[in-house]
């Protein structure tokens, strides 16, 4: 290996462990003077780690931007010569690797429209044996946690050992605040299920629109995420992709300026102390709740009794509209949202009319 290799290699290294990990840059690579700028003006910010562009671009309908391709490779190499931040690019295909290691592309990240597809990853994963680089999965556009696990074992499978995760929202049908529903839950899931895998998240493919970035990325440090991938452009209104989200290096900067960044943990005692507390009351709290729980299952058990001996359905839709109406005027005065009553309530009926089942089945 080459004295200049070892070294980017290392500064790769360096980026990829840092906390939080900040990455940037167009959403498409159009110009070789753009690219260029732009990693100028956000390496000027002192807070960027890593410049992402995409050359190939997987759009919804034909005719669109596509991407300018592997001639916008060496712009990149050149970029990270003149800044010294690695690159991290999007591939899809075997070739679109190759392609991007041969120019020494440092990190390779997996688009959303992909991890959907198990023989595209497979095909990458299959280019990736026996390749030393990092690779960033994105979720699949699709809410689904199996797809997105699945990419991330094919890709391990075939020996990568650096594998982070990226989280940019999820398609939703229809018009809704977000271009990709953020659905938090499920990048917190995948967080539970993939402990020290490095979580990232993407606001500008979540808000779509810059005027929501800072709300969404605060929100992403609050969940301990370990870094941010936010496109920046130096004339975002003029970008040739995803015009409306992009900010510039210097705008990037400010958002960046203003998250308050929290950490998992510090080291104060006195701090342990009142959480450890606070904590034994919670545990309390839900113990008592499981023994409520139970004891409303017992009194829906006693219900299926009758309704088995009379012949009466499990499910009668108005007691259901009744327990639900109660619930959100009770709820609304102790601060419990809409959303999470029904949710609640929900699982709470599924459960009783399992176990009427039982009482009907016997
Ligand atoms: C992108 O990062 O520009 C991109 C195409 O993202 P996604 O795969 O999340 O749609
Ligand atoms: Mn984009």
């Amino acid at each position: 290996m080459q004295a200049t290799e070892q070294a980017t290699k290392e500064i790769t290294q360096q980026a990829w462990s840092k906390r939080p990990l900040i990455i940037s840059g167009p959403c498409s690579a159009e110009t070789e003077e753009q690219v260029i700028q732009t990693a100028q003006r956000l390496a000027a910010t002192g807070r960027v780690d890593m410049l992402r562009a995409g050359i190939w671009k997987p759009r919804t309908k034909p005719g669109m931007f596509e991407g300018v391709g592997t001639k916008g490779l060496p712009w990149l190499q050149h970029a990270k010569k003149l800044t010294g931040l690695p690159t991290t690019v999007e591939v899809a295909t075997g070739k679109q690797v190759q392609d991007a290691l041969t120019f020494d592309v440092d990190v390779l990240w997996i688009g959303a429209r992909t991890t959907v597809n198990p023989f595209s990853v497979q095909e990458l994963a299959d280019a990736l044996r026996g390749v030393d680089v990092p690779v960033l999965i994105k979720n699949p556009i699709n809410p689904d946690l199996e797809l997105w696990s699945g990419a991330v074992e094919r890709v391990a499978r075939a020996g990568v050992k650096q594998i982070g995760l990226i989280h940019r929202g999820f398609s939703t049908y229809g018009n809704t605040e977000y271009r990709n529903a953020p659905m938090w839950h499920l990048a917190i899931e995948m967080k539970l299920r993939n402990p020290g895998m490095m979580m990232i998240n993407d606001p500008s493919h979540i808000c779509g629109r810059r005027e929501i970035l800072q709300e969404v990325a605060q929100r992403a440090i609050d969940l301990d995420y370990d870094g941010l991938m936010i496109e920046s452009h130096i004339d975002p209104d003029n970008a040739w992709s995803d015009a409306k989200q992009q900010v510039t290096p210097e705008r990037l900067k400010e958002m960046l300026e203003a998250i308050i960044w929290r950490k998992e943990d510090i080291p104060s005692d006195e701090y342990h102390a009142a959480l450890e507390k606070l904590r034994q009351q919670i545990n309390q709290l839900d113990d008592e709740l499981m023994q409520i729980l139970g004891q409303r299952m017992k009194v829906a058990e006693l219900i299926g009794n009758y309704k088995r001996v009379n012949n009466i359905t499990i499910l009668q839709t108005s007691r259901w509209n009744e327990i639900i109406e109660r619930a959100f005027l009770k709820g609304d005065k102790l601060g419990l949202s809409k959303e999470f009553i029904t949710k609640y309530f929900d699982a709470v009926h599924m459960e009783s009319i399992n176990h009427q089942k039982k009482i009907m089945d016997s």
